[in-house]
């Protein structure tokens, strides 16, 4: 599935996949190890992975492969099986035709799907972790084995970003901080886990799809809201209930009375004096310093976030709820004769409130999206004329997939995608020690487009010959939540 590669006198065979160019013996595998030297043929070392469109969910995998002959076609068919380029292999150098080009019919419409196990060292990951609390200063490096491999990004509403990666990191500083960038992309991509330090800031281990775990402590829930839309939220049921609420919020912390849902209910002054910034009515910021205490600041006691009610307005007897914004920490107080607040058993009411607030919150997330972007290789192995595919990529001839998962194409120049990990067959992300992280994608288009882009028509195959070419493959299910690939190109075909 390479071009002939280039023998050793002792037996070695050359790779040529990519730039390392590995010699390799007999019986051993390259630096990636994704090639092997078998009895003096090279070849790619993982099963050559499709995806079946009627296994709906999980990860069940059923082998049809190791022996061509044990492909039952009646099993597979062209519109109910997807050619992934997980296990495909790479082509290096670029010009070189992609290493599966794929053409079958597919509800009356003749297809083509181009697959390529990508070379990105332009690559990194876009990761979104649900938590209230602070991680780190915008800006701050992010470390894996004590390697910077990426910044903290903004703070979104209810999650943290962070950007790893990216050519700077892969090649532009020590050799360790490139195979330390790679290893953790690697492994952030292949739905692993993965200890990230913040400077300044928190130790989080993300791995994708479940709860970030900052400072030792797995994040239960996301924020039902900021401090002001929680107050927006929930004044009404309040209501009669309690005289004032505080929900602290390192970002915006709301307070009942003096908000506009409070106003709105006749809910009279309380003489309540905040720190902080005063925004708009009712909302205020920075109360504290950010932090991993209430509603992401640094605080414990949420009493420091107050100043001394106005005694020409406070009464004693006045109730307050102090809430944060996961319903995480709260207290209830009354006003004494000094007017200072003293923390008293919270009503049942007031519990049920709170515990609303938390049934309101989705569970807390680490989110993992591989960014790329197709280079060389990619493009020139799909058409003799590289910019044609980026022009039908925009023009939504071609559609984009990695191991079969939708890829979110940027607006702009280049086919620069973004795609959610958890949607691709577990372990389709490799590597090689260039450093750069392999990456599955495909190129899917009516078989005239694929002409009319200068497509390598000589190279193209129809999916029955598959089964002759003798290479172990295996058929996964497609996630749930991936729509089937091939039925774009058959909605398109209507429109025509
Ligand atoms: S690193 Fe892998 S792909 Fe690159 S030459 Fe070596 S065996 Fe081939």
């Amino acid at each position: 599935m390479s071009a002939i590669p280039a023998k050793t006198e002792d037996g070695k065979i050359r790779c040529d996949a990519c730039p390392v160019l590995c010699y390799i013996r007999d019986g051993a595998t390259g630096a990636c190890d994704r090639y092997a030297n078998v009895a003096g043929e090279l070849m790619r070392v993982d099963p050559h992975i499709l995806l079946g469109k009627t296994v709906a969910e999980g990860q069940a995998v059923v082998p049809f492969g190791g022996a061509a002959q044990d492909w039952d076609g009646n099993l597979l068919h062209a519109g109910n099986t997807f050619v992934t380029a997980i296990g495909a292999g790479t082509t290096y150098p670029d010009y070189k035709p992609a290493p599966f080009i794929v053409a079958a019919e597919v509800e009356g419409v003749d297809m083509v799907t181009v697959v390529t196990e990508g070379i990105f060292s332009y690559c990194g990951v876009k990761i979104k972790i649900d938590t209230d609390r602070h991680l780190g200063p915008e800006q701050a490096t992010v470390r894996a084995q004590g390697e910077a491999v990426g910044h903290v990004t903004t703070g979104e509403y209810g999650s943290q970003m962070l950007s790893l990666g990216g050519v700077h990191h892969l090649t532009g500083g020590s050799k360790k901080e490139g195979r330390v960038t790679c290893d953790t992309l690697l492994d952030l991509c292949n739905m692993k886990p993965v200890e990230l330090t913040i400077d300044g800031g928190s130790t989080v281990i993300v791995e994708a799809g479940k709860a970030p775990i900052v400072n030792g402590q797995a994040e239960e829930r996301m924020r039902v809201g900021c401090g002001s839309a929680t107050i927006g939220m929930f004044a009404k049921q309040w209501q009669g209930k309690v005289d004032e609420v505080v929900v602290v919020d390192d970002h915006i912390t709301g307070v009942l009375s003096e908000h506009q849902a409070g106003k709105l209910l006749g809910i009279p002054d309380t003489g309540i004096k905040m720190r902080g910034r005063k925004s708009t009515p009712g909302r205020y910021f920075q109360v504290a310093e950010p932090g991993t205490g209430w509603g992401g600041t640094d605080i414990s006691d949420p009493l420091s976030i107050l100043m001394p009610f106005d005694p020409k307005v406070a009464k004693a007897g006045t109730t307050m709820l102090m809430v944060s914004t996961t319903g995480e920490h709260a207290g209830y107080y009354v006003l004494n004769e000094a007017l200072q607040p003293v923390e008293t058993e919270m009503p049942q009411a007031l519990k049920d409130s709170v515990a609303r607030i938390q049934e309101n919150c989705e569970p807390a997330l680490s989110t993992v999206l591989f960014m790329g972007g197709a280079g060389g290789s990619l493009r020139a192995g799909v058409t003799e004329n590289p910019v044609r595919l980026t022009q039908s990529v925009k023009n939504a001839l071609t559609y984009v997939t990695c191991g079969g998962a939708p890829a979110y194409i940027w607006p702009g120049g280049g086919i620069t995608l973004m795609v959610d990990v958890t949607l691709l067959p577990q372990n389709a992300f490799g590597y090689v020690p260039t450093p750069a992280l392999v990456a599955p994608i495909e190129f899917t288009m009516r078989l005239d487009d694929y002409a009319k882009l200068g497509g390598h028509m000589d190279h193209v195959r129809r999916f029955d010959a598959l089964e002759g070419d003798g290479l172990k493959r295996q058929q996964v299910s497609r996630h749930r939540d991936s729509p089937w690939p091939l039925n774009f190109h058959a909605r398109k075909e209507r429109k025509h």
